[in-house]
């Protein structure tokens, strides 16, 4: 029976990874990525195979997220909004386009505590499901210091969809741990009230935040559209020392070799020889 167990969890674990191998390839750059590193994007925008494969369990995770949207898009119609959903994709800019998660109407007069929503008010709706640091990150900063690249992210939206405000709602992808590192850490360091169970801000639309994405966007496009080699001018971060974003990134092994000589074709061996010589460096 054990044997059984174990193959047949070896045979889950690549069913589920192979999942991204399905996956459409993304826009770049495009609003969701706009604030990730530049190299980052250009690998993406290349093509370049990840020489770091996105494991079952960040898959689940990011399955889960989506399954969860129809959730709190109920709640927000429950109080009087309607969704508009499944938008259609927008440009951006010159070189971006997108696709929001929907756009919030009040049908009506939407009275809350000392607060009333006009009827035919309008909101883009972003809905994120977040791990626990970046919930944490979300609660103590706030969504322009905490969550950059969502911050980036409704910007780029709002700009698109021609919107006033956006209102960003994360939820806990993992409510326990949020709980539990809460209180480990609480007295240590000051914090004050548990975090709640879902967290949301109103953010209004800056006109300068998208000619600053606009900008970048253009800069990668360059050197997507330039450069067959790695353009190591452009990474944002040391793939040696930084622990985040880097080892999270899919070409973290790549951008450590620092040389992409083709696009495709780079051999197991290479990436593995990489990955000692970059684990030394580091
Ligand atoms: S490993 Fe770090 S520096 Fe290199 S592309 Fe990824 S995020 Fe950028």
């Amino acid at each position: 029976m054990d044997d059984l167990r174990i193959a047949l969890s070896d045979a889950l674990t690549r069913s589920v990874e192979t999942l991204q191998d399905e996956w459409e390839p993304h826009d770049v750059p495009s609003p969701s990525g706009i604030a990730s590193c530049r190299l980052r994007q250009w690998f993406d925008g290349k093509r370049i195979p990840r020489s770091n494969r996105i494991p079952a369990a960040s898959i689940k995770k990011m399955q889960s997220g989506k399954a969860i949207e129809e959730f709190w898009r109920t709640a927000y119609e429950r109080l009087g909004f309607s969704l508009l959903g499944s938008l259609s994709r927008v440009p951006i800019g010159q070189h971006m386009t997108g696709e929001g998660d929907g756009i919030l109407v009040a049908m009506k007069d939407i009275k809350l505590d000392g607060v009333t929503i006009p009827s035919g008010r309008s909101y883009l709706l972003e809905l994120k499901d977040l791990g626990l640091w970046s919930y944490l990150s979300f609660y103590q900063k706030g969504a322009e210091e905490g969550l950059p690249e969502y911050w980036a992210q409704v910007q780029c939206y709002m700009e698109g969809y021609d919107l006033d405000a956006c209102i960003l709602h994360a939820g806990q992808a993992d409510a326990s741990a949020v709980t539990y590192i809460w209180n480990q850490r609480k007295e240590r360091n000051g914090w004050p009230d548990k975090p709640p169970p879902f967290l949301l801000e109103v953010i209004p639309r800056l006109p300068q935040e998208l000619a600053h994405w606009s900008a970048v966007a253009q800069e990668v496009r360059y050197y997507v559209d330039n450069y067959n080699t790695m353009p190591v001018a452009i990474r944002d971060f040391d793939p040696f020392k930084t622990r985040y974003p880097c080892q999270y990134c899919g070409w973290w092994t790549l951008c450590q070799r620092g040389v992409v000589e083709e696009e495709v074709g780079v051999s197991d061996d290479e990436i593995d020889q990489a990955a000692r010589s970059g684990a030394k460096a580091a």
